[in-house]
C-alpha cells in the first residue's frame, strides 16, 4: 500500500515512520511512504507557500497553488483506475476510528494533505479533498502527526504488516469491545499473581474469561461503545427475562423484522424494518423517556 504525504515538513513524517513494525513493513515493500514537499511546487521566487488571510485574522494560510501542484504531481490516476482518495488532516473532519482504518486499508494508495499555520486556502480543499479527517477534538500545529497516526493505524490492517495476523482482529474496538487484560512473565510480580485461569491451558475457559473481562471493561470504561456491542444477544437476554410481555419484540428480532437501536440495563428500543414503528420496553417511566429521546418523535410504541 502506498502512502503519499503532501507536507511542508517531509523529514518529520519520513523519520517518524521508519522504526519498528512500520520500518520493517517498508523494508519488505508492504507499505511505501512517499513524502512530498509542497514547497518544491511553489511558483513564488522567494519559495513562499503562505500568505495573510483575506478579511484579516490571526496567522498565515497555505496558498492554493503549491498545494494543488504538489497534488497533481502524485495524483495521476492510472488508466481505468479510480482517483486516489485525498485525506485532508483537519480538526473539522470526521473523527478517525478503527473502523475507518480498516476501511482505508482496502485502498491501494492514499494521499494525505497536511495543513500548517492557520490551515489551507479553502478553494484548493474544495478542489482536491475527498475525505476531511480529524484525529480528535483538539487543535495541533500541523497535519503531520495526524497523518502519522493514521498511517500507523491503517498499516496495521495491511496483510503481512503484523507478524501474527490475529493480533489485528482480537484487539480493542473489534466488535465494539475493548481488549481483555494481558499478562506476561513473571507469574508473580510485586506480590501480584497472574490470574490462575491463564495458566490452566484450558483454551475454551480462557476464551470465555477473556470475553467476560472485555465486556466488563468496556461497560465500565467505555459505556458508549458497550451500547453498540452485541445488540441482538443483549436485547434477547433482556427480553427473555419476561418472555410473555416481550413476545412481539422477541419474534421481530428473531425473524430479522426489527432493528435494535439501543439495549440498556433498564430497557430496549427497536424499530420495525418495514413500517418504521418504534417499540420500547423499559423498567421505569424515566428509563422509557430516555430511550424515547433517541427516537424520531413520531411512531413510538410502548409495551
Ligand atoms: N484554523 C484551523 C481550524 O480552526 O480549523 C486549525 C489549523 S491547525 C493550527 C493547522 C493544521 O493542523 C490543520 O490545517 C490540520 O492539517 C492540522 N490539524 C490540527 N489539529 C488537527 C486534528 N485534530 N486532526 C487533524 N488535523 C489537525
Amino acid at each position: 500500500m502506498q502512502f503519499h504525504i503532501l507536507t511542508l515538513f517531509p523529514e518529520m513524517v519520513e523519520n517518524g515512520l521508519q522504526t519498528s513494525i512500520l520500518g520493517r513493513a517498508i523494508q519488505k515493500g508492504l507499505i511505501g511512504i512517499h513524502a512530498v514537499n509542497i514547497r518544491d511546487y511553489t511558483q513564488d521566487k522567494h519559495n513562499k507557500v503562505d500568505d495573510y488571510p483575506y478579511g484579516g485574522g490571526a496567522g498565515m494560510l497555505m496558498q492554493a497553488q503549491p498545494v494543488y501542484d504538489a497534488w497533481k504531481a502524485v495524483a495521476k490516476p492510472a488508466e481505468g483506475k479510480k482517483p486516489v482518495r485525498v485525506l485532508f488532516m483537519s480538526p473539522q473532519g470526521k473523527t478517525f476510528s478503527q473502523e475507518m482504518a480498516r476501511e482505508l486499508a482496502q485502498e491501494e494508495e492514499l494521499i494525505f494533505l497536511c495543513g500548517h499555520y492557520e490551515g489551507i486556502d479553502e478553494r484548493v480543499i474544495e478542489e482536491i479533498v475527498t475525505d476531511p479527517v480529524s484525529i480528535g477534538d483538539y487543535v495541533l500545529t500541523g497535519g503531520e502527526l495526524p497523518a502519522m497516526v493514521m498511517i500507523d493505524a491503517i498499516s496495521r490492517m495491511v496483510p503481512g504488516v503484523l507478524k501474527n495476523e490475529d493480533s489485528g482482529v482480537t484487539e480493542s474496538f473489534q466488535e465494539n469491545l475493548l481488549e481483555y487484560p494481558q499478562y506476561t512473565r513473571p507469574e508473580v510480580w510485586e506480590g501480584k499473581k497472574v490470574p490462575d485461569i491463564l495458566l490452566s491451558g484450558d483454551h475454551a475457559r480462557i476464551d470465555k474469561w477473556r470475553l467476560e473481562k472485555s465486556e466488563e471493561r468496556t461497560k465500565s470504561l467505555r459505556p458508549d461503545l458497550y451500547e453498540k456491542y452485541d445488540l441482538p444477544g443483549r436485547a434477547l437476554e433482556y427480553l427473555l427475562k419476561d418472555k410473555m410481555l416481550h413476545m412481539d419484540m422477541i419474534e421481530d428480532i428473531r425473524r430479522g423484522k426489527a432493528d435494535i437501536l439501543a439495549v440498556r440495563e433498564d430497557g430496549v428500543l427497536t424499530k420495525d424494518r418495514s413500517g418504521g414503528a418504534y417499540r420500547i420496553t423499559a423498567k421505569t417511566k424515566d428509563a422509557g423517556e430516555r430511550l424515547l429521546s433517541l427516537t424520531d418523535p413520531t411512531g413510538a410504541v410502548y409495551v
